[in-house]
C-alpha cells in the first residue's frame, strides 16, 4: 500500500505539470500511468506553438523532459491502472490493479481519446492509411490522395496542413455547415481542398493499404467512392471518464471544474483534456496542472490544520 499527499491519475502534459508543481511545493506526489507517460504528446510530431519554443521540438522529447523534471523534484511514477476510489474522512482510498493508494488529494488527468467512426475498414486499415493525427502521419502521404473526415476545428486545421503536403485533399463532412471557426472556413474555401458536404463515410476500402472511401449522401442516400491513399478521421474526442462516478461528469462526458480546477467533490481536481475547458492545448493543459497542484497543496494544508 502506498501513502501520498497528492495522487495524480494520468501522465500526459497536465498530469506531468501537476506532478512537478506538487513535488516542488514539498508534497509527496505519486502519478499513475498505464504505460509510458506522455499522453497525446506522443502524437505530436513537432511542437512549435508552445511559448518560448523557437526551434520546434517533438512531443516525445517534451514528455521525456517533463517526466525527468517531475522526478528531479521527487515525484514518483506508479505503472499501474486505476480501478476505483472512495473518499472517507478526508482520505481518498484508491484501488489500482496491483496496489492500493491512500491520498489526501486526487487529481484526474486521464485526457481524451479520438472518437472512432466504427465503420468497416477503419480498424483494419489503422496504420495502413487510416490515421487520427495529421501532423504525425501527414508526411507519409506527401503528394498522395488524402481524405479528411469531419467538420470541426481539428478537421479543418489538419486539412489545411495536409493540403501543404498534397494537392489532392478532399474533406468529407456529414452536414452542409461546418462546426469550425469562421477563419478556418475562410482558409478552407480559399484553398485547393475539395469539399464533399452532406456525405457521411460508410466504408474504408483497401487491400494491403487504403485505396478509397465509400461515402453516402445524407440527403438522398446515394453512394459513391473516392480514391484515396489515406483517410484522416477527426470526429472529436472521447473524454476518459467512464471509471468516474456519474455525479462528477457532465452530459458531454467531461468533468466540470471551477477556475481552481476543483470539482464538486472536495479534494478531487480535474485537469487537461478531460475537463470541461474551451481550449485543449499543451499550454492550457500544463496551466491546469500547475493550478491544480497549487489548489491541492492549499487544500491539504487546510484539512491538516483543521485537525489540530
Ligand atoms: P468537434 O468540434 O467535436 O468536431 C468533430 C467533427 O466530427 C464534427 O464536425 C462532427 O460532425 C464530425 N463527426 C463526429 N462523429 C462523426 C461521425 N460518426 N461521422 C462523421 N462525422 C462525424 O471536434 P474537434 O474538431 O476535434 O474539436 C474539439 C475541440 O478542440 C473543440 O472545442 C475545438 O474548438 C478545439 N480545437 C481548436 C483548435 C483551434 O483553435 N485551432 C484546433 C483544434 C481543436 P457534426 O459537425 O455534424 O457534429
Amino acid at each position: 500500500m502506498t501513502k501520498t499527499d497528492i495522487l495524480i491519475i494520468g501522465g500526459g502534459a497536465a498530469g506531468l505539470a501537476a506532478a512537478q508543481y506538487g513535488a516542488r511545493a514539498g508534497r509527496t506526489v505519486h502519478i499513475v500511468e498505464k504505460l509510458a507517460p506522455g499522453g497525446q504528446f506522443m502524437y505530436i510530431d513537432k511542437i512549435e506553438n508552445y511559448p518560448g519554443i523557437v526551434e520546434p521540438i517533438s512531443g516525445f522529447e517534451v514528455a521525456d523532459r517533463m517526466q525527468k523534471q517531475a522526478e528531479n523534484f521527487g515525484a514518483k511514477f506508479i505503472y499501474d491502472e486505476f480501478v476505483s476510489f472512495e473518499k472517507k474522512d478526508d482520505i481518498f482510498y484508491v484501488k489500482l490493479k496491483n496496489d492500493d493508494v491512500e491520498a489526501q488529494a486526487l487529481i484526474w488527468a486521464t485526457g481524451a481519446e479520438h472518437r472512432h467512426l466504427n465503420i468497416p475498414g477503419e480498424e483494419e486499415f489503422q496504420g495502413r492509411g487510416v490515421s487520427y493525427c495529421g501532423t504525425c502521419d501527414g508526411p507519409f502521404f506527401r503528394g498522395k490522395k488524402i481524405i479528411v473526415i469531419g467538420g470541426g476545428d481539428t478537421a479543418l486545421t489538419d486539412a489545411i496542413y495536409l493540403s501543404k503536403l498534397s494537392d489532392d485533399v478532399t474533406i468529407v463532412h456529414r452536414r452542409n455547415r461546418y462546426r469550425a471557426q469562421a477563419n478556418l472556413i475562410d482558409q478552407l474555401n480559399n484553398s485547393k481542398i475539395k469539399q464533399e458536404l452532406e456525405y457521411k463515410p460508410v466504408e474504408i476500402l483497401g487491400d494491403e493499404k487504403v485505396t478509397g472511401l465509400k461515402i453516402e449522401s445524407t440527403k438522398d442516400g446515394s453512394q459513391k467512392t473516392i480514391d484515396a491513399d489515406a483517410v484522416f478521421i477527426f470526429a472529436g474526442m472521447l473524454p476518459q471518464t467512464e471509471l468516474l462516478d456519474k455525479d462528477l461528469v457532465n452530459k458531454w462526458g467531461y468533468v466540470d471544474t471551477n477556475q481552481s480546477m476543483e470539482t464538486s467533490l472536495k479534494g478531487f481536481y480535474a485537469i487537461g483534456d478531460v475537463r470541461n475547458t474551451p481550449f485543449r492545448q499543451v499550454v492550457t493543459a500544463v496551466s491546469d496542472g500547475a493550478i491544480a497542484a497549487h489548489s491541492a497543496t492549499e487544500y491539504i494544508d487546510e484539512i491538516n490544520n483543521n485537525k489540530y
